[in-house]
């Protein structure tokens, strides 16, 4: 320090506040105060932005500002009926800031309840004081019930909200009225500070003996000592996966710790809910989803940020919850990839969960029968440890026998095989239910040759090339090469060349001609848009009034159908030529998955893959059910090729009016990345695999490094380089880890 300079502590010079503002712009805002303290991180507060009004969260106090003074506005209002964001969570979104390059203020915003961009995020609630006025409950009569009611919970509670006293009684409301016209009570208005509804405590069932496999996972959890490792839970659908994570919360509950357990989408896992509330009756189990709306979550929020709530339970915005006694963090199918956010700040919740785990240094569990290559590989590289549940908890829940039908000798005239017919004819008349499940996600086409198999590859990757119909040229999504669409199979000469990918819708009225008298259901994703509509349908199907089941993916997961003995699975082949690297993987996990549905009871299942390559190695480890040869061989197979988790990506998104433009724009951005020197390869901008969405053209430039490091660093360079082009009418985003490209 300068001599001749007085010391001055830097807490007490701070007249500046940086802010947080929900817009799409990188930094914080400054404020002026009189005196900012520490104490005020993490505040909401009310500025002026331009002309407008907004809601900001305070994240620093600093001494001075590269503005002059006289140009900072002060802020307007506190905004305190929320609490300040605490440090913990500040971190994490620091953390999620500079991983994913994503502006703060934008991230902030993103992680919070949806209410807290409101001036006034909790409502407002009418409630009564007793005045010095007001009797004591004795001095009144014993036949005025209602009054003496009233009268003492409020002696009790001092302030009590009006929708509590009017439950008390019918009448009231009326005597309300007239109390406070006797001068005995005032009414006031105050926030809704949210409280847990009162548990009721139900004796609870006795629990399961633990088998050998869970009591050893459970043990190993708890009691392992030694620096922070994520833990692997590698179980078989039915194995008592979920059993072990009762266990683990019990654990901590009885330790006053918090649980957040993280699920794919709640909707689809409602029973999981239901186990966590009634294993805990004397405990508060909230959850954090999307289909709550905005109070509800607030309020949730609350109760989890004031350690009321001893378990949180939600999709993958729940990771970002305040949660003071945070013991464990729980993630159910973690290889789910709807815990990647596909928009705005892209993070994915296991790899946030596992950072705020580290950051606190508690347990994470990351459950599931088919883990992500990425995880898998962390548990043979030694950063994550394995447990294995490699049976079924119930004894005599024996595991579905899975075999393929080869459609290329057995193929039925639209779509269904003889074989499989005869098999839903059987359990038909049997009494039992039937699942067809069509694998209907969007895979891009391949070019195929029907004789011999052929599929049109890049010259370039390990990829093939993707079909674009209407500019009839064949793209690779990987490189960016570009070539014309064939017109006879190199290999064998065939000229009937086709499209291979996307299945069919029709399979539902197929199933009504052959079998008429079968009440049969579709639950897909537009026949269960109406709120409720999947509840309800899952509802039918418990109740035994359906007998063969059609859907997507939605049925796949964590359904527990007791009469369930047979599964059907169609349209799988698209994902084997898939130019997708991640596509074979998506599929073993999804037949895994579905084949869970068969014989979860006594009944032993049966699964039906119908397939043209019924000697793929993925169907033979399927036919095991072991994902670890199956996790191996695709491990050696992405070494070869160069792909995740061997290596680590960044996509470049831009979108536009026209494609030129979103093109040029990934021109200029590459460009510029030469100018940065780093181990990172990067590839030509392309078309993305739906090249036009919702009236914009997209395109995307992938990157490529070996180190994580290195890409971080290249990508923070690269984006402030990106900031300041002129992108006109160009709106770009980088993607860290992506997922679907
Ligand atoms: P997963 O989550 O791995 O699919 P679950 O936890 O749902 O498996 O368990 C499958 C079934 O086995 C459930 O009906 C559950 O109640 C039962 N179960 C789990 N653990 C045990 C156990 N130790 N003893 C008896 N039944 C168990
Ligand atoms: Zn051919
Ligand atoms: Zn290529």
């Amino acid at each position: 320090m300068k001599s001749g300079f007085l010391e001055i502590p830097f807490e007490s010079m701070s007249l500046i506040f940086k802010v947080a503002l929900d817009i799409p712009l990188p930094g914080l805002f400054d404020y002026r105060t009189e005196s900012a303290s520490q104490q005020d991180i993490g505040r909401r507060v009310l500025v002026s932005f331009g002309r407008r009004k907004m809601v900001g969260i305070i994240l620093e106090t600093a001494p001075f500002s590269d503005l002059p003074i006289a140009k900072l506005q002060p802020i307007l209002q506190f905004l305190d009926d929320t609490p300040p964001l605490p440090r913990e969570i500040l971190g994490l979104l620091h953390f999620c800031t500079h991983y994913y390059h994503h502006p703060i203020g934008a991230t902030v915003f993103t992680a919070l309840p949806q209410r807290f961009r409101q001036e006034q995020a909790c409502p407002l609630q009418t409630g009564y004081t007793l005045t010095d006025e007001a009797p004591d409950p004795e001095q009144l009569p014993t036949r005025a019930l209602v009054r003496r009611k009233l009268v003492s919970t409020l002696n009790q509670h001092g302030w009590v909200d009006k929708k509590t006293l009017l439950a008390l009684s019918p009448s009231a409301g009326k005597h309300l009225r007239e109390m406070t016209e006797a001068g005995w009570l005032s009414a006031s208005q105050k926030t809704a500070s949210p409280c847990c509804p009162p548990t009721s405590p139900a004796p609870s069932p006795p629990l399961p003996q633990l088998t050998g496999e869970q009591a050893d996972a459970v043990n190993a959890i708890l009691h392992t000592p030694g620096i922070f490792a994520p833990w692997l839970l590698l179980g078989i659908t039915g194995s008592g996966k979920t059993e072990v994570y009762l266990r683990l919360a019990a654990h901590m509950l009885e330790q006053g710790r918090q649980v957040l357990v993280l699920v794919p989408e709640i909707n689809l896992t409602p029973q999981l809910e239901s186990r966590f509330k009634m294993r805990f009756p004397g405990f508060a189990v909230v959850s954090l989803h999307s289909s709550l709306n905005d109070a509800e979550r607030l309020q949730n929020w609350m109760l989890a940020q004031s350690g009321q709530a001893s378990i949180v339970l939600g999709t993958r915005l729940a990771v970002f919850t305040p949660m003071p006694d945070l013991g464990l963090i729980l993630v159910d199918e973690e290889h789910d990839s709807s815990f990647k956010q596909q928009d705005g700040l892209r993070y994915h919740a296991r790899d946030v969960a596992v950072f705020r785990a580290r950051q606190r240094d508690i347990p994470i569990v990351l459950g599931s029968a088919t883990p992500a290559l990425e995880t898998w590989h962390n548990t043979q590289t030694g950063r994550y440890r394995l447990l294995r549940l490699t049976r079924r908890a119930v004894a005599e829940a024996a595991l579905p026998s899975i075999n393929c039908i080869d459609t290329r000798n057995d193929r039925g005239g639209d779509g269904l095989s003889p074989t499989l017919l005869t098999a839903l004819k059987k359990n038909l008349e049997a009494g039992r239910q039937s699942l067809v499940f069509i694998n209907r996600r969007g895979y891009a086409p391949v070019l195929a040759c029907g004789q011999c198999g052929w599929l049109a590859p890049c010259p370039r990757c390990t990829s093939h090339l993707v079909v674009h119909l209407k500019q009839k040229r064949l793209r690779c999504h990987h490189c960016g090469h570009e070539s014309r669409i064939h017109t006879a199979c190199p290999d064998c000469g065939n000229i009937d060349l086709a499209p291979l990918g996307q299945g069919t819708q029709r399979l539902e009225e197929h199933l009504a001609e052959h079998f008429p008298s079968a009440r049969i259901l579709r639950i897909d994703r537009d026949s269960t848009r109406r709120k409720h509509a999947l509840k309800e349908m899952l509802q039918a199907v418990h109740d035994e009034q359906v007998d063969i089941l059609v859907g997507t993916q939605i049925l796949a997961k964590g359904h527990d159908f007791k009469r369930l003995t047979l599964v059907g699975a169609l349209n799988v082949d698209g994902a084997l030529y898939s130019a997708d690297f991640r596509a074979a993987e998506r599929l073993f996990a999804q037949l895994m998955q579905v084949a869970g549905r068969a014989g979860r009871a006594a009944e032993p299942g049966t699964v039906l893959i119908q397939t043209k390559l019924p000697n793929h190695p993925l169907f033979e480890a399927l036919r095991r059910q072991d994902y670890e040869s199956f996790a191996s061989a695709q491990l050696i197979e992405r070494k070869q090729a160069g792909f995740p988790p061997f290596c680590h990506q960044a996509l470049l998104r831009a979108e536009a009016t026209y494609s030129d433009a979103a093109l040029n724009f990934l021109r200029q951005a590459k460009k510029l990345a030469r100018e940065i020197d780093a181990p990172v390869t990067i590839y030509d901008p392309v078309p993305a695999s739906m090249a036009r969405l919702a009236g914009r053209e997209r395109a995307q430039l992938l990157l490529q490094a070996e180190s994580r490091r290195a890409l971080q660093g290249f990508l923070s360079h690269w984006n402030a380089a990106l900031s300041a082009l002129k992108a006109h009418q160009i709106r770009w985003s980088i993607d860290v880890d992506p997922l679907d490209f």
